[in-house]
């Protein structure tokens, strides 16, 4: 299996598009990016602005050559409602948009998948469901929170085998919760590429309870699963000192021979974490092409 992190957090850019060649099925998981429209109260920088379009032209140069597409949310770091070509001729799988949705994204389903209707081979609504394309299996978990609890709604968690697993919990910022938990521990993978918790919010938007359970939760992954590659990554590496924060998670990965490691990490870069050094970059022109 070949996986490809394409944008992401640690790249520069509020993404985990990921690209996927599973037996000779060639599959784009959540084709979209954005930015963080105000952190430190400053708007994104021209280097973040630059970094958005590397990114969204490699989303479409894989887009063109994929088979499948999958939507695991509504979220515009996770769908682009503003180019509906890239889904021409493709399998799609979306996040069911009438149940187990909030507001927000019921009514951003609304607008996008009308849109994709007119050019997609084929839309699958992908809640809890099992498939086989070529020899590729794709499963998806039942919808699972955004987070902690419904208030951002639900997404679906992906797992894709061909002769290892390899398992995508889209924006579970933790994971937290046993539901969660539950569809990963079951998949066995080999590989995971997981949405971290959200510790630039801790103590405010993300509690502490839930941060201690979500690292409860990712050494629990590494002991049960046998995973050999952990990717932490988009909520999680819009902290600067992500690394500090999860110590005891690379300490158990060190111990089960698991490789913990940002989607920078993965694909053998430097962490190069845009939106957390934004202050820095207004405030120090000298510092701009610090990490890749
Ligand atoms: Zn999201
Ligand atoms: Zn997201």
């Amino acid at each position: 299996m070949d996986i490809i992190p394409i944008a992401f957090d640690s790249l520069g850019t509020r993404s985990m598009a990921t690209y996927i060649e599973a037996g000779d099925v060639k599959i784009l998981i959540d084709p979209a990016v954005s930015l963080a429209p105000s952190r430190f109260k400053l708007p994104p920088h021209p280097m973040e602005l630059k970094r958005q379009e590397e990114h969204w032209q490699k989303i479409v140069e894989y887009g063109r050559a994929s088979d499948v597409i999958i939507v695991t949310h509504y979220h515009y770091d996770h769908h682009n409602p503003s180019f509906p070509s890239l889904y021409d001729n493709k399998i799609v799988f979306i996040k069911d948009p009438k149940n187990n949705i909030n507001k927000s994204q019921s009514e951003r389903a609304g607008f996008f998948i009308p849109l994709i209707e007119k050019v997609a081979r084929k839309i699958i609504i992908s809640d809890g469901t099992t498939h086989r394309i070529k020899n590729a299996k794709i499963r998806f978990s039942p919808p699972v929170f955004h987070g902690t609890n419904q208030r951002l709604g639900f997404v679906t968690e992906v797992s894709i085998t061909d002769s290892e697993t390899f398992l995508f919990t889209s924006d579970v910022e933790g994971p937290a919760l046993k539901n969660q938990m539950d569809f990963i521990l079951e998949e066995h993978p080999r590989i995971v590429f997981c949405d971290g918790p959200m510790t630039y919010m801790l103590g405010y938007r993300y509690s502490y309870n839930n941060f201690n359970l979500a690292k409860e939760n990712l050494k629990k992954i590494i002991e049960k699963t046998g995973v050999s590659k952990l990717v932490l990554d988009h909520h999680l590496t819009r902290d600067i000192n992500w690394r500090d924060k999860i110590a005891d998670v690379f300490d158990t990965g060190v111990k089960r021979n698991c490789d913990v490691l940002s989607a920078a990490g993965f694909i053998g870069l430097n962490d190069n974490l845009l939106e957390a050094r934004r202050r820095e970059l207004y405030g120090n022109k000298k510092n701009i092409n610090k990490g890749d």
